[in-house]
């Protein structure tokens, strides 16, 4: 006779996660739609692809693939610290954002720490908060969708969090915050409080606009191969800040989790910048053709710092009533959850024939 299986429990921090899923990825509806291919608008990936010398060097990379990569990424270090004039020190590379945000959140939130972020926004931080144990405050968007700069810097004061969370450019909202605005909320940090600047968006932003090269001990920028250079699939993206934090990442960070392939990819992309600037130009041209669709049904949309657009349907139930009806057309995009973002859908810009496709599907459900 079998004995009676005990329930073995996790950490309390862990059991008391409530089960949740942070994305149903689109192959998970593609089974359970029994859809043989989707227009995959829904997840901000490129449209354009990685750079042909990215995929060059990786697939002559392939047969390396029984050796492990290097644990330090030590050349892309290097040519990240070229790029933004820092030293290898100060770069740190992860599996993506999603991973480093992971460690951000394991150094320095932990049972008892609370964490503050706009309530709606990117939600993998979260995740990670409540996964280490941590509690999440937060404020909410204004009602421009906006971030609400000067809400999350009261809050900051009143609630001294150990980190604040804050994605400039925004998803899923697409706004940018001008550089005086981030400064000022750095400006107003307490002493033991670390922003968290989420910028896998950076790319798509002219660097005027943008909050200019800094390092310092309560700041860590965190940035992706995965948007505009199209690189989503190889899981790759890197951190800037102190040596010390470097050095605190280092400590927890999966030692092999970076694999070659990624690394090798993401160095020759870097090199391709002529690459990057025509996916910027393209994806420009796309917002503004997602701007005049949505601008001739009528409806209104969020001017947008990234490469997808947030379209006013106007409540949340209309709102997710064509996300169904597109997704049952075969056409993926996703839509913010909360208020006041509720009643838009997100589109990713695709390429000039998914836009055309994307707009026929659209009007049609739309005006029907
Ligand atoms: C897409 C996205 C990420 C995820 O980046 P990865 O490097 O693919 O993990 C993180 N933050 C924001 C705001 C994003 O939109």
């Amino acid at each position: 006779m079998i004995p009676e299986m005990p329930i073995l429990r996790a950490t309390p921090a862990i059991e008391a996660i409530p089960p949740m899923t942070p994305f149903i990825g689109p192959e998970q509806l593609m089974r359970e739609g029994s859809h043989a291919r989707l227009l995959r608008l829904g997840a901000n990936e490129s449209a354009f692809g990685p750079s042909p010398k990215a995929v060059a060097a990786m697939s002559a990379e392939l047969p390396h693939l029984s050796w492990y990569g290097d644990p330090e990424s030590f050349a892309l270090r290097e040519a990240l610290a070229a790029r933004f004039g820092c030293s290898l020190e100060n770069v740190c590379v992860g599996s993506g954002i999603d991973d480093l945000m992971g460690l951000v959140v394991r150094a320095f939130i932990g049972p008892g720490s609370v964490a503050l972020a706009t309530r709606g926004t990117y939600p993998t931080f979260a995740y990670h908060v409540t996964g280490f144990g941590g509690g999440l405050a937060t404020v909410d968007y204004r009602a421009d969708g906006f971030v609400d700069v000067d809400a999350l810097i009261r809050r900051t004061k009143s609630l001294r969090p150990s980190i604040v969370y804050l994605a400039n450019p925004d998803n899923p909202s697409g706004t940018l915050l001008e550089r005086g605005k981030v400064e000022r909320l750095f400006d107003a940090l307490p002493a033991q409080t670390l922003l968290l600047l989420d910028e896998a968006y950076a790319d798509f932003v002219e660097a005027e606009a943008f909050l200019g090269p800094m390092i310092h001990s309560q700041l860590v920028r965190v940035r992706t191969f995965s948007k505009a250079y199209g690189m989503a699939g190889a899981r790759i993206g890197f951190a800037i800040t102190t040596p010390r934090n470097v050095a605190t990442f280092q400590k927890i960070r999966l030692h092999y989790g970076v694999n070659r392939n990624a690394q090798v990819g993401a160095m020759a992309a870097l090199e391709d910048d002529a690459f990057v600037a025509h996916v910027v130009q393209e994806v420009a041209r796309g917002r503004d053709d997602y701007y005049s669709l949505a601008a001739s049904l009528g409806l209104g949309t969020i001017p947008s710092h990234t490469n997808f657009v947030c379209i006013d349907c106007g409540d949340g139930r209309t709102a997710t009533a064509l996300m169904e009806t597109l997704l049952r057309r075969g056409v993926f995009i996703r839509k913010p959850a909360l208020p006041p973002l509720e009643g838009y859908v997100r589109v990713t810009v695709g390429t000039p024939e998914e836009r055309a496709q994307f707009a026929e599907h659209f009007r049609a459900v739309i005006s029907g």
